[in-house]
């Protein structure tokens, strides 16, 4: 194994017995940016010098004996709908294509209180809508498995990012499955946390009530290691949750035992390819060889899981993205580009519709107007209001799952990666493939997604684990039981 495939827990190893420097390191990592992200285009930017300086400060800082954060050196990639002081935050749109925040979100503060080296900020969907990340406004990322095909969304830059050894650590949000779908097609390892567990300040909001920002890496334990480090309260997020943070690594090697496993039957019938319910079948048994057992359970209203998400996550997000008008930040359509509503209508009104007409893609465009319609006077009842009653239902048969189980075992997406192009004229099939991950944002419960087998093509196929609420460290735990027995995560891709 290179130095560049090793895990972010052996390389912090050489790094604390400085067999290696943090600019040895991140070097080697910009450099296998430089020579395959012509093809995957998995960051949307990197800035060598500054990432360097960092790397060269936190040497100098160990070279004089200081106790390092607990990223110690480490280069950690940042999904680019994080705040970033200083370096532009695009969230992959022409609406904020040159767009400087003036501060870091809390995540990206915690990284650099640990230590860890910023190697540049990866591509998405744009404002995180979407499940392919064809959805960027500066060109899709592929899939380091097989170019042909989509990395998943919408934090398709994260997974590619590590699948092709361009980073051991990765960060992204999940909304609906944007980080576990990623994780899954690309072989890697991805969680979303608690809602409210990592804080959103300074996170480009899409659909507040179910935004998490979570880690991305290739084994549970990295995972882990980089959860502890963004995780915890902050007094900025109002939704942050207070209790304290857990040991999360050394979940991933306590031993497992009497783990109560629930299975959606639902979940295995029709729209699931049959090699991906079978290798999920396989790594479902291989629990129970680790002395889980496993029993069915009902989740009756899952089935609307998708409806409803599909209308709270777009009403959220069309009054989120309404702050983006060409006067507070963010892009503005040249004068002599605005168009012209008729004879009397106001400039400003003017400047209002060229910004954004310019500025968004399809993909926020339709979800403005879904949301827009969905929370308007007369369908506000008929859909909002019934959607978050169907959310509650949602929440309250998996408050009911773990009364009788520790986790929901099942399938991350139901295929292997798409071809680029395979779903784009048709958005109700690209929603259809958060059937099995928007749950667990509408409940607001953590959940893992982790490498489990390859299809007949070689694409990697994903297991998902949910919990209960604050039970990362259960999923971490069973993660780290299932990786110690298998090597689905330590398998690269072999790049051109
Ligand atoms: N695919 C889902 C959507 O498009 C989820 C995206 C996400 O989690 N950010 O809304």
């Amino acid at each position: 194994m290179t130095l560049i495939e090793q895990s972010a827990t052996e390389l912090l190893g050489l790094l604390k017995r400085r067999e290696v420097s943090s600019r040895e390191l991140t070097g080697a990592y910009l450099d296998q940016i430089d020579a395959h992200d012509q093809q995957i285009h998995a960051f949307l930017r990197t800035d060598r010098d500054r990432a360097l300086q960092q790397a060269d400060l936190i040497d100098r800082r160990r070279a004089q004996g200081e106790s390092l954060g607990s990223l110690g050196g480490l280069p950690v990639a940042v999904k680019d709908v994080l705040c970033t002081r200083g370096a532009v935050t695009s969230c992959a749109s022409k609406m904020l294509e040159n767009y400087v925040p003036p501060y870091d979100a809390t995540p990206i503060a915690r990284l650099k209180e640990a230590d860890a080296v910023i190697l540049g900020k990866t591509n998405m969907d744009e404002f995180a809508m979407g499940g392919s990340c064809e959805n960027s406004a500066f060109g899709p990322t592929r899939n380091p498995w097989d170019t042909e095909r989509i990395p998943g969304g919408s934090s398709g830059g994260a997974a590619a990012s590590l699948a092709a050894s361009m980073t051991p650590l990765s960060i992204g949000t999940d909304t609906g499955g944007s980080i576990r779908q990623p994780a899954s097609h690309c072989g890697v390892v991805g969680l979303k946390p608690t809602y409210g567990r990592v804080s959103r300040y300074g996170l480009i909001a899409f659909a507040s009530s179910l935004d998490a920002v979570g880690p991305l890496a290739r084994t549970a334990e990295d995972v882990a290691l980089l959860l502890g480090v963004i995780a915890g309260h902050d007094a900025r997020d109002s939704t942050s949750i207070v209790q304290p943070v857990g040991d999360y690594r050394a979940a991933t090697r306590r031993p497992l035992e009497g783990l109560r496993l629930g299975v959606v039957s639902e979940h295995f019938g029709e729209g699931l390819d049959p090699e991906v319910a079978q290798t999920v079948r396989d790594a479902i048994d291989l629990f129970k060889d680790l002395g889980a057992t496993v029993r069915e359970i009902a989740m009756p209203h899952s089935q609307y899981a998708i409806s409803a998400y599909y209308i709270i996550a777009p009403s959220e997000a069309s009054s989120n993205l309404a702050r983006y008008d060409g006067a507070h930040y963010g892009m503005r359509a040249p004068e002599a580009e605005w168009r012209d509503g008729g004879a009397e209508e106001n400039p400003l009104v003017q400047m209002y519709r060229s910004t954004r007409a310019e500025g968004f893609g399809a993909e926020v465009k339709r979800r403005i107007m879904l949301g827009t319609y969905a929370l308007s006077a007369g369908y506000y009842d008929a859909y909002y209001l019934k959607a978050l009653k169907v959310r509650r239902l949602i929440a309250q048969d998996y408050h009911d799952a773990f009364e009788q189980v520790d986790l929901i075992v099942g399938p991350v997406t139901p295929s292997p990666a798409f071809k680029l192009g395979d779903k784009s004229e048709d958005p109700l099939s690209m929603y259809l493939v958060d059937l099995y991950t928007v749950g667990a944002n509408l409940a607001g419960i953590p959940a893992i997604s982790l490498p489990c087998g390859f299809s007949s093509d070689r694409l990697p196929i994903g297991i998902q684990l949910q919990g209960a609420a604050l039970s990362e460290e259960l999923l971490l735990q069973a993660a780290g039981a299932y990786q110690g027995q298998t090597t689905w995560h330590s398998q690269r891709p072999e790049l051109a």
